[in-house]
This record gives structure tokens, C-alpha cells and sequence, in this order.
């Protein structure tokens, strides 16, 4: 068993988006020290971390003076150079492993290795040329979703193909791309909602996994997640149920997000596994006895994993672009500030850009429907014409 690491120890982090930086304020209040490793200097966590590295991943310098200077490891982006992992966990506890990392980072690899497993998941070929998008049409029928294998997020790298004709751009698209690019193009599943589990698990060990998540995306963004779902019992347990078999099976240590499509007879497909905490999961800061990035830090530290209960019903809605204007106006803050149960967590970017994760706010009621109610209005604020931008565009 992985030896604990007490407080007063220095974490490294991977990554240094919002994610990692939500992570160090977990770790801070627990007693630890952080070292980020991002190569955007402008990264959030850069402006929180004890430490900072800001080079290239494939820098062989930086990663021998982040591994003298952490006791453990972990990240909040699946894309980190495999290798560069491997070579860490050499020196390093490193949580998720990166065997697992590698199964996740590509799509494919992914959905092959769940099917293996007999987990269901929407029906699925492999492309990498038009002969081979005009078979998997044959096989999967239209509409069709075509990712690219490594790399995309928020709905990037995805192309939606309705019917025969549109196949053609797929032609442009492969055009544009470096050979040797994989895709996976899926079945289109017309889901009734789409879910998402938290489960973590420690090396000691233990499982947990929180309430089921009920998702709603515009363009392939998150938009906001409210909890708990609006499932039956049943259906929320075989939605745990799954998740914690399909984290089981890649024998992951860590915190995991299983994103999963619920259909109109009521199947249950993953659609992804992050290894990492997620954004649906950002409520658990605000309504839950333990949020998912103290997980993380426990699980990273060894320590024992904490009891999860929700304290509350609770709406989480993203500020995309620059919807976050309408909150740091003057006017914006005293609305949302004074808003019963709203919780703002703004992430300090510099630029703004079209859908950029900015900011988010949690809503939380002693009923859901009143949290769904403040959101609604929220989200009614965040459509009206916003101050001048303070930020870059
Ligand atoms: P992803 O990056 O794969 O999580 O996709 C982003 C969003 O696109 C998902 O949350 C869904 O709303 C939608 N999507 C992705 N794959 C599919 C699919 N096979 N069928 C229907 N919608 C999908």
C-alpha cells in the first residue's frame, strides 16, 4: 500500500487549468504544498500554486526539478504525454497510473477496452479514411458523430454527419488534419438525458461514488448539471452501479467521471471516462461533506478517503464566453451575490474566448426546484446585453 504523505508535503499537479487550481485550494487548506507543471504561463493555477513550472511537457530539465521537488503526483488533463507519465511513476506515486491514462486519452482505445469488458457503450468504428466512414454509415446509419480519437474536448474535433451527402466534408475535414489521424465515429444516440457519476478509489482500498448527475450541453459544452438527477431510484443505482464496474475494471486509483447517455427504453451507455475531477462534479465544492478535489488530494496522499453524503440539493450553471461580464459588473454581483444559496467561483482568466469555461455558480435549495427556479432566472441575466468587457477577447 501507497506509504501516506502527511501534511506539509508538496503535490505535483499536471495540468494547471481551472480544475488544478480548485485542486490546490483543497490541498492549502489541508496543509500541503502544490508544484503545477502547465506550459501556458497565463494557466490559472500558475497564480496558486507554491510552485510553478511553465515549460514545454517535453522538457527533460523541468522534469527532473518537479520530480525532485514532489512527494506525489496527479493531473486534470487526460492529455498529458503518456510518456512523461511513465516516467514519473518510475520516481513518484503517481495517481491515476498511467496505464490507465492511456486507455483514456484516445476515444477509441477507450470504447474498444469497455466493450471488452462488456460495458455498453454507443455502437462504434474506427475511421481513418472516407472508404472507411462509408462502411461504419453502413453498419451505424445516420445521423452520425465522428470524433477525433486523441484530443478533443467540449465538443472539439466533432463532426456531426445527418445524411449521405454531408459525407463529403468529412473528405475536407481529413484534408486538413496530419496523416495517420484516427477517428471513431459513433451512432448518434438520441438520449432522453445524459448523466454523470463521480467515483473515486483509493489504493487502501476504498470506494466511493456520489449521486448521480443530470447534464444538459449546448454545443457540446456543458451548460449546467443539477443534483440530484431527475431518475427514478433504480435507475440512479444501476447508474452507480455501472460506474463503479467500469472503473473497477480499468483498476483505476483516483477520482473518475463516468459521462453516461440514458435512452428512451432506458439503457444506460457510457458515453467517456475522465480520470480526473469533472466539471459536473463542480457542486460537490458547495453541497457535498467532501468536494471532489479534496478526493483528489486524498486519494494522491494516500490518506483515507472521505464519507460522501449530499448536503444539498444543488444547480451548477457554467459562464461560458463573456457571461462572465454579467457577473463581475457591479450590478451582476449584487444580483447574484444576493441571490439565496449562490455560490460564484470565478476562475481568472485573462482572455475571454466564444465558450471558454470562465467561471461557474452553484445554486443551492432545500428542494431542487428551488434551485432550478434561481438558475433559470440566472440563466435569463446571463442572455441580456453585458457591460463592456474587462477582458481580452
Ligand atoms: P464528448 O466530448 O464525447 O463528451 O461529447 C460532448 C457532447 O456531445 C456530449 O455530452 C453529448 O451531448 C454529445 N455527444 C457526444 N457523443 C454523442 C453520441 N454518440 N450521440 C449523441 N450525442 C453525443
Amino acid at each position: 500500500m501507497q506509504p501516506m504523505l502527511e501534511p506539509g508535503s508538496t503535490i505535483g499537479i499536471l495540468g494547471g487549468g481551472q480544475l488544478g487550481a480548485m485542486f490546490t485550494g483543497a490541498a492549502r487548506r489541508m496543509g500541503y504544498r502544490v508544484a503545477v507543471w502547465d506550459p501556458d504561463p497565463d494557466a490559472p493555477t500558475h497564480r496558486v500554486a507554491d510552485q510553478s513550472f511553465s515549460t514545454p511537457f517535453a522538457n527533460s530539465d523541468t522534469r527532473e526539478r518537479f520530480v525532485d521537488v514532489v512527494q506525489a503526483i496527479t493531473l486534470e488533463w487526460e492529455n498529458i504525454p503518456a510518456e512523461l507519465c511513465e516516467w514519473l511513476e518510475q520516481r513518484r506515486p503517481l495517481r491515476p497510473a498511467s496505464a490507465v491514462l492511456r486507455i483514456l486519452q484516445d476515444r477509441l482505445t477507450q470504447k474498444q477496452f469497455l466493450s471488452s469488458c462488456s460495458l455498453p457503450v454507443p455502437d462504434f468504428a474506427e475511421v481513418q479514411s472516407v472508404d472507411q466512414l462509408l462502411q461504419a454509415t453502413r453498419r451505424l446509419g445516420f445521423p452520425l458523430i465522428c470524433k477525433t480519437a486523441r484530443s478533443g474536448y467540449d465538443g472539439k474535433g466533432q463532426w456531426l454527419f445527418r445524411q449521405p451527402s454531408d459525407i463529403s466534408q468529412f473528405e475536407r475535414i481529413l484534408n486538413t488534419q496530419a496523416s495517420g489521424v484516427r477517428w471513431i465515429a459513433e451512432q448518434f444516440v438520441a438520449f432522453v438525458r445524459e448523466l454523470s457519476v463521480l467515483v473515486v478509489r483509493s489504493g487502501r482500498g476504498e470506494t466511493y461514488v456520489y449521486p448521480v448527475v443530470e447534464n444538459r450541453h449546448e454545443q457540446g459544452i456543458l451548460r449546467e448539471s443539477r443534483v440530484p438527477a431527475s431518475v427514478s431510484p433504480s435507475d440512479a443505482e444501476a447508474a452507480c452501479e455501472l460506474s463503479l464496474r467500469a472503473v473497477a475494471a480499468l483498476h483505476g486509483i483516483g477520482i473518475f467521471c463516468v459521462e453516461l447517455f440514458q435512452t428512451q427504453d432506458g439503457r444506460l451507455l457510457i458515453n467517456e471516462i475522465a480520470p480526473r475531477p469533472h466539471n459536473s462534479g463542480h457542486y460537490t465544492l458547495d453541497a457535498c461533506t467532501v468536494s471532489q478535489f479534496e478526493q483528489q488530494v486524498r486519494v494522491t496522499c494516500g490518506l483515507p478517503l472521505g464519507e460522501v453524503r449530499l448536503l444539498s440539493p444543488a444547480v451548477m450553471v457554467n459562464l461560458l464566453g463573456d457571461e462572465v461580464t454579467a457577473v463581475m459588473s457591479a450590478d451582476g454581483c449584487l444580483e447574484t451575490f444576493s441571490t439565496p444559496g449562490a455560490s460564484v467561483h470565478l476562475y481568472g482568466k485573462r482572455v475571454i474566448r466564444p465558450g471558454r469555461k470562465m467561471g461557474h455558480v452553484t445554486f443551492t435549495a432545500p428542494e431542487v426546484e428551488t434551485a432550478v427556479v434561481s438558475a433559470e432566472q440566472f440563466m435569463l441575466r446571463l442572455q441580456r446585453p453585458h457591460s463592456t468587457s474587462p477582458f481580452q477577447q
